[in-house]
């Protein structure tokens, strides 16, 4: 008998997933399929954090399907081998999945395209994860943008005003009997259990996404005032499940739009949410116009800047969290503890690294990409060309964050870093951000001790020393 394979990627829900819809609409029976095949990715193949995430969403994915009687079926790729000998066990006619926007997966769709359609099958791929696609924004003079405000004031006017499609009413599976590989089998899970912290923060799959769009609902409004705070619950936490494409942004923007009926000023308030959002779609658009920036800067004036070679023992510092400097030591002992840090500390930790080490964003990129759950190769390299000053719209270089006033401003009560740096939990939030400047007696009374009294580097010789090195490049 016919069927339609859907090949759920990074589209891990029912709701607004356009490539389910189109299955359904052929009103034929209906496989829903995973293939694992993290070689694809490349040099960028998912770490630790996302394959625990991905364990509990595909997981989720398929408690779903079963409760509407179907099942997820699971196979190791190479991806077009596994839906070639799907398709041969099936009879299926067609394969439906969702858009992804990162270089190897491009390549690789393509060639599945081309192959499946060469071969006489349907093969469609539909847009589940953003706005607007990368390719349908560009300049007047036909170029991508580079500069987030002109992109985002073009591509907000493209933003289709149309409900986000309803999950299926109801679906009708094929054949039971086909052979699935479980979900424990891929090993997605860590061997030793580092991941209470993770289990603790979130729940992975469509349901805990909509929980958390329901929690941050009633916050929106505060959003402008709050997002900058990691101290308070001010942002969304919805980074991993639009990731993992458990919600969509249209989901969001219409779950705004719902709660803004009868109250017109509402949707001003919440323009600062939809704005980040918006920036969301401006990374996807970098990554696809410039696929090499993964591993290249944006700017090719920094390939000649003189970046300093890692040293271990201040890698592992700043990794580890021991750097000395609390805010950046809160930050990194959030991302290892939780999967995930707050957006204004993920900017101070990268200037840190950037420019107060001057050690290459990719040392950065890397060590997000194994520990963050929402590791996303347009945001991550985005973010760090961002912070490095070597990207688009980029914080310029010489623009270096000072962690102390950094942290006195946005963590004013020191609450964030009393919380990851329990060490300083005796230390009065006043002088927090700077224990090392206390006299010794004071330190001795305060607990402060190790690298809070001596800090791993001298902040106003490491700021001199990278404002020469920029000094050193030439001129745009
Ligand atoms: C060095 C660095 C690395 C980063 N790496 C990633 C990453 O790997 N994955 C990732 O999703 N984000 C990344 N970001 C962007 C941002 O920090 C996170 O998206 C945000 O902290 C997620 O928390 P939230 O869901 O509460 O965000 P909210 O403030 O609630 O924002 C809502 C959504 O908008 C999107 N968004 C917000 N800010 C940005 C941004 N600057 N760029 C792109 N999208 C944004 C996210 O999808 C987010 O979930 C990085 C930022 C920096 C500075």
């Amino acid at each position: 008998m016919s069927v339609a394979i859907v090949w759920f990627r990074r589209d891990l829900r029912l709701i607004d997933n356009a490539a389910l819809d189109a299955a359904v609409q052929t009103g034929l029976p209906i496989v829903a399929l995973y293939v694992h095949a993290p070689d694809e990715a490349g040099e960028w193949r998912p770490g630790a954090a996302s394959d625990w995430w991905l364990h509990h969403s595909l997981s989720a994915l398929d408690t779903q399907l079963r409760a509407r009687g179907g099942r997820l079926i699971v196979r190791r790729g190479p991806s077009l081998a596994a839906i070639t000998r799907l398709i041969g066990e099936t009879e299926a006619v067609a394969v439906f999945w969702s858009q992804l926007y990162e270089p190897a997966a491009i390549a690789r769709d393509h060639i599945i395209q081309q192959q499946l359609q060469a071969d006489g099958y349907i093969a469609e791929s539909h847009n589940a994860a953003l706005f607007v696609e990368p390719w349908r924004v560009s300049t007047q003079a036909g170029q991508p943008y580079r500069v987030f405000t002109p992109f985002w004031r073009n591509a907000v006017t493209q933003i289709a005003d149309v409900l986000p499609i309803a999950a299926p009413a109801s679906m009708r599976f094929a054949d039971a009997t086909l052979s699935s590989e479980s979900i424990d089998t891929l090993a997605l899970l860590p061997t030793i259990s580092w991941d209470a912290g993770l289990h603790a923060t979130w729940l992975p799959g469509e349901l805990g996404a909509l929980a958390r769009l329901r929690d941050f609902i009633d916050e929106a409004a505060r959003y402008g005032d709050a997002r900058n705070r990691p101290d308070v619950a001010g942002t969304s936490m919805l980074s991993p499940h639009l990731h993992f494409g458990e919600i969509s942004p249209r989901q969001i923007l219409a779950a705004l739009q719902l709660a803004a009926l009868g109250d017109p000023g509402w949707m001003d308030r919440v323009e600062p949410y939809v704005r980040e959002l918006g920036w969301r779609e401006f990374v996807h658009h970098l990554l696809f116009h410039f696929p090499h920036t993964t591993n290249a800067n944006l700017n090719r004036r920094f390939d000649d800047f003189p970046w300093a070679t890692p040293d271990t023992a201040l890698l592992d510092a700043w990794q580890c969290g021991r750097s000395g400097f609390p805010i950046v030591d809160a930050g990194m002992r959030q991302l290892w503890e939780t999967g995930w840090m707050h957006n204004r500390v993920r900017m101070i930790v990268a200037s840190f690294l950037t420019k107060n080490l001057r050690y290459h964003w990719i040392h950065g990129a890397r060590w997000f990409w194994d520990t963050l759950v929402d590791a996303d190769l347009a945001a991550n390299t985005a973010g760090w060309q961002w912070a490095g000053g070597t990207g688009a719209d980029a914080a310029p270089y010489f623009r270096i964050f000072n962690p102390v006033l950094q942290g006195e401003r946005f963590d004013p009560h020191g609450a964030y870093v009393k919380r990851y740096v329990p060490e300083l939990a005796g230390v009065p939030a006043a002088v927090i951000h700077k224990a090392w400047l206390l006299k010794p007696s004071d330190q001795a009374a305060f607990g402060i001790r190790g690298v809070y009294a001596r800090p791993l580097l001298d902040l106003a010789q490491s700021r001199a020393d990278a404002l020469a090195a920029y000094a050193s490049i030439g001129r745009d």
